[in-house]
């Protein structure tokens, strides 16, 4: 059951909207910008993972659909592993720092650029749900991994 102040209830309805006008649009793909820095702004504002368990419109995605359609497995270990969770960020991030580069200032394919990773990641995302656990995306999500590491790396700041 989720938490009641939990938002994850509607939330997936602005991942439909973003799809609906960065299609119409690809300058609209810009906006992922704003889901992408959500869970880094939590952990910075020491609010840990709540962008994960209260607001992800994909995170309410995967939750509200998948699970008809899951075949519930779980995730082999090796995708849990710190190893591949840095590998699969390291590769995200340098994929779209280089489709930024190339885009060389424009907005529409800097926007592009966005769709087509949000587009990609949320199809592996239904992949992954249908194959193993509803929300498996959740497990390697490089926002996620990262906002949870941040929140580790502050809790051992403040106990120095
Ligand atoms: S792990 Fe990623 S996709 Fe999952 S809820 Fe968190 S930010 Fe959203």
């Amino acid at each position: 059951m989720q938490n009641k102040k939990s938002q994850l209830h509607w939330t997936w309805i602005l991942i439909i909207l973003f799809f609906g006008f960065a299609i119409y649009s690809p300058v609209f793909g810009i906006l992922a910008i704003i889901c992408m820095m959500m869970p880094l702004y939590f952990s910075l504002t020491g609010k840990g993972k709540i962008n994960c368990s209260h607001y992800c419109p994909r995170g309410s995605f995967l939750g509200k659909f998948i699970p008809k359609l899951s075949l519930e497995n779980t995730l082999p270990d090796f995708f849990r592993t710190k190893f591949f969770k840095n590998l699969f960020f390291i590769f995200m991030i340098t994929v779209m720092l280089f489709s930024i580069i190339s885009a060389k200032g424009d907005i529409t394919k800097i926007g592009f650029a966005f769709l087509r990773m949000v587009g990609i990641t949320t199809i592996l995302g239904i992949v992954m749900g249908i194959f193993f656990k509803p929300r498996s995306w959740c497990q390697i999500c490089p926002m996620g991994y990262a906002s949870g590491e941040l929140h580790i790396l502050k809790n051992k700041k403040k106990q120095k």
